[in-house]
């Protein structure tokens, strides 16, 4: 995830194992992300989330493509307005966190582009929406990891929307305006989580970072993967990092 929307050209995602030279923190023994092995996670029961009622409208967002990955704030005009409608608390984490932002990271083809990998397994893409406690600075992320639809299942619209809009921002500062509702981009059962502590998946790669990873997949057409991966990067994603000493809990 990145949770600012500057670039800088000190790294690519050629080179991930580099990044620690101008970025110190991407050598840290808790980075992200993990390859998570199920059996191996903790289980513990998290009180539920409580989303903000600003989740279940359309709101406008603008996009841009910033080099390294397609981000999406709110826009403009309405940011000051709407950011401060749209949060979440509970889960165990403490305070009210606002939304930043979201985006995906994708690969070449349906082997990789997830960050996350599942028991050794690397899915086609994986979304975040990274929200942060004005107060305390806290991060915290959603992942989604996604599947690709078979031919019985029907693809997440607003994500096909996003991916419609991301792969015409094909030059670095390229931005868009889009309406979407974020309740329909984070659809999955958010009752069945992995969490742990772990850092940003882009430089500055800084850690403290609480992670939420839902298990229920979103599916998405192929068709809109192949749109980003020929019209913008072919690969958005970093590879696994050591777990080190952490525990991953899981809540199902
Ligand atoms: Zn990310």
């Amino acid at each position: 995830m990145s949770c600012t929307t500057h670039s800088d050209d000190y790294w690519d995602y050629d080179n991930p194992s580099e990044w620690q030279k101008h970025f110190p923190a991407a050598a840290g023994l808790c980075q992200s992300p993990i390859d998570i092995h199920a059996h191996k996670t903790i289980p513990h029961h998290y009180p539920p989330f409580v989303f903000s009622d600003k989740y279940h409208s359309n709101e406008l967002f603008k996009l841009i493509n910033n080099g390294h990955q397609v981000t999406a704030t709110l826009a403009d005009h309405t940011y000051g307005q709407s950011e401060k409608d749209l949060w979440f608390n509970g889960s165990g984490l403490t305070g009210r966190f606002y939304f930043v932002n979201f985006h995906l990271h994708w690969g070449r083809d349906d082997r990789h582009g997830s960050e996350h990998e599942i028991d050794g397994y690397q899915y086609p893409a994986e979304a975040h929406v990274v929200f942060k406690n004005q107060e305390t600075g806290q991060l915290a992320v959603f992942a989604y990891i996604f599947t690709v639809c078979n031919q019985t299942q029907k693809g997440n619209k607003e994500w096909e929307k996003y991916c419609d809009a991301a792969s015409q921002l094909t030059n670095q500062n390229d931005t868009i305006q889009c309406m979407f509702d974020l309740s329909q981009l984070m659809q999955a059962n958010d009752r069945q989580f992995f969490r742990y502590t772990g850092s940003l998946t882009t430089p500055p790669c800084t850690e403290g970072v609480i992670w939420t990873i839902f298990i229920q997949k979103i599916a998405i057409k192929e068709e809109s993967l192949n749109q980003l991966r020929q019209n913008l990067m072919r690969k958005v994603y970093r590879p696994i990092q050591p777990l080190n000493n952490r525990t991953v809990f899981r809540n199902y």
